[in-house]
């Protein structure tokens, strides 16, 4: 999967749209694509992560464009693919990574907080992939979806997204057999624990949890956000012309049978939601 070199001839360059392209995987990802070729479209909905992504993407022949967009909207949406169509006339690549998660355990899910995560993420690349798909079948093209194994495993702690990211995978498969016929092959990337500001934020909050979370990876260790991306590079490539519908984990071999990564197991507090973080245990 070696990285080809920015493109120096006057040919157009390919167009990627990546939701959620201002930070995190998502911002990665756009870096690794820039770096083979792509001009690129940054969606998500905060103007500020989308403003520091792009300036961070400071290549001298490659366009970077910003759109604000909420994934959870069709009008937003296709939006966001006329403007595509109205900068570059094509589409080539869409990577859809926005998502949003929090822990809670099941029984203690608002209805609004499953909606909020349902929402961006399955309803969100169901949009995505269907108002860009006018664009990406004018000349054939690739949609790799960002997902997770506990889609397939289980996600104890994360049942909203668990679910929504099950829908995708199906999603994926379903779209991959639909759509090969308009030349777009649709694949997935489900990646292991990875640290990033959003998930420092919002997942890896204990020192314990992470240290139990490395013990289940056989290669020990969280994945890096480069890692991810140059997954999706791959699978956008011309190396994969021959895969559709495949979801690739890239979570150095968690899923294989070390039990889900339960992100309740903390100690709590009786009749509390609260986990009760408890200093280490000093060895006698
Ligand atoms: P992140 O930085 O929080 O990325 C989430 C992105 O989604 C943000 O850029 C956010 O931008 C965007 N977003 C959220 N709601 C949106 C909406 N309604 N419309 C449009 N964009 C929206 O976290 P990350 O770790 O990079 O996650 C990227 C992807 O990897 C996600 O699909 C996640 O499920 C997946 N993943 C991550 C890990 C990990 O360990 N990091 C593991 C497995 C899977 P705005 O706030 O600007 O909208």
């Amino acid at each position: 999967m070696a990285s080809s070199r920015p493109r120096r001839d006057r040919r157009p360059a390919p167009v990627a749209v990546i939701t959620g392209g201002g930070t995190g995987l998502g911002l990665a990802i756009a870096h690794r694509l820039q770096a083979d070729g792509y001009d690129l479209v940054l969606a998500s909905r905060d103007p500020a992560h989308l403003a520091a992504g792009a300036a961070s993407l400071s290549h001298p022949r490659r366009r970077v464009r910003t759109v604000p967009t909420d994934v959870r909207s069709p009008e937003a949406v296709q939006a966001l693919f006329r403007e595509v169509d109205a900068t570059f006339g094509r589409l080539d690549v869409l990577v859809g990574n926005a998502a949003g998660n929090f822990v809670c355990p099941a029984e203690d899910l608002t209805p609004n907080g499953w909606r909020a995560v349902v929402g961006i993420v399955l309803d969100g690349s169901f949009l995505c992939a269907r108002y860009a798909f006018p664009l990406l079948r004018r000349r054939g093209g690739s949609i790799v979806h960002i997902v997770a194994s506990y889609g397939w495993t289980a996600g104890p702690g994360t049942v909203h997204s668990a679910a929504a990211k099950a829908g995708v995978i199906a999603l994926t498969r379903t779209l991959a057999v639909e759509w090969a016929a308009h030349g777009i092959r649709v694949n997935a990337v489900a990646p292991g624990p990875v640290r990033t500001e959003g998930t420092d934020r919002q997942l890896w909050t204990d020192a314990g949890l992470v240290r139990s979370i490395i013990e289940g990876i056989p290669l020990g260790r969280f994945g890096t956000p480069e890692e991810i991306a140059e997954a999706v590079a791959f699978l956008v490539g011309p190396g994969s012309a021959y895969i559709t519908g495949a979801v690739l984990p890239v979570d150095g071999g968690q899923w294989l049978g070390h039990g889900p990564m339960d992100l309740l197991k903390r100690p709590r507090r009786r009749g509390s939601a609260e986990p009760v973080v408890r200093p280490p245990r000093r060895r006698t």
